[in-house]
């Protein structure tokens, strides 16, 4: 058996059967491919509404976004395991957050007029704009040697706070706020972000950057062996010229 055979990184979905919007379930279909492809076994756990989630022994937690409705109960569950979640994260935990996910990994967020508490992760937070931030999104970014692209649908505009890194610089779309040029954060090895889509199948060097911080972590080095990736970065590449050459709409 090669070393690489022997790896196994455990994947949290966090409430699958509320915040999947867009195909945000797409997003662990990927990760798990892209680690059976190199010989790591994934060891996907999905934590579903009523469930204690332990996140001792996680690698990548991953969590999706949704209405405000949805978002609004999963943050009730999720505000009894901060203290837990903010340990993995300090940790070097993996934690990837799309959107509704994103918005609640910060100190407050905003349901219409109301400001609901957040889980304070990571500084920053978001408040409510008019009119919803609706299209088609891309990103540069250090974590993928390719522009990330995707598709983003918020009211909430989000703010970060000083010294927290963005996930990248806004190419097409609107991103954080729609005014910054930001999108995204990253905090240790928490990714924020509102790009859906789902984000990793069409973005596979983000897909990679969460895996090799999870094998950082867990077996001190990332080597990962390049994968056929002509699809995806066709895919990637047909979006990134089609937006960028105004053939679709914002
Ligand atoms: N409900 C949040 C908003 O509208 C997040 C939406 C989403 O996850 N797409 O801002």
């Amino acid at each position: 058996m090669s070393e690489s055979a022997s790896r196994t990184l455990r994947v949290a979905h966090l409430y699958p059967e509320l915040l999947n919007l867009y195909g945000d379930s797409g997003n662990i279909l990927c990760l798990r491919k892209r680690m059976e492809w190199r010989g790591i076994e994934p060891d996907v756990r999905e934590v579903h509404v009523g469930d204690r989630p332990s996140f001792s022994g996680v690698d990548i937690a991953f969590i999706g976004g949704g209405s405000d409705r949805e978002q609004r109960i999963v943050c009730d569950y999720l505000l009894e395991e901060k203290d837990e979640l903010a340990a993995f994260v300090e940790d070097g935990g993996v934690l990837a957050a799309v959107c509704g996910g994103y918005q609640l990994l910060g100190h407050s967020y905003a349901m219409g007029d109301q400001v609901v508490e957040g889980l304070g992760l990571v500084d920053l937070f978001t408040d409510h704009g008019e009119p919803r931030i609706i299209g088609n999104i891309a990103v540069e970014s250090r974590v993928s040697p390719q522009p990330i692209v995707g598709y983003e649908n918020h009211a909430g505009r989000t703010h970060l706070g000083e010294g927290v890194e963005p996930l990248g610089r806004v190419l097409f779309g609107r991103g954080n706020d729609g005014a910054s040029g930001f999108e995204g954060c990253l905090y240790k090895n928490v990714l924020g972000t509102y790009v859906h889509g789902p984000l990793l199948p069409k973005n596979p060097g983000v897909a990679d950057w969460l895996i090799a911080r999870a094998l950082e972590r867990r077996y001190g080095s990332a080597d990962l062996e390049p994968l056929d990736d002509r699809e995806e970065l066709a895919a990637n590449e047909v979006m990134y010229h089609r937006l960028m050459a105004g053939e679709v709409e914002e």
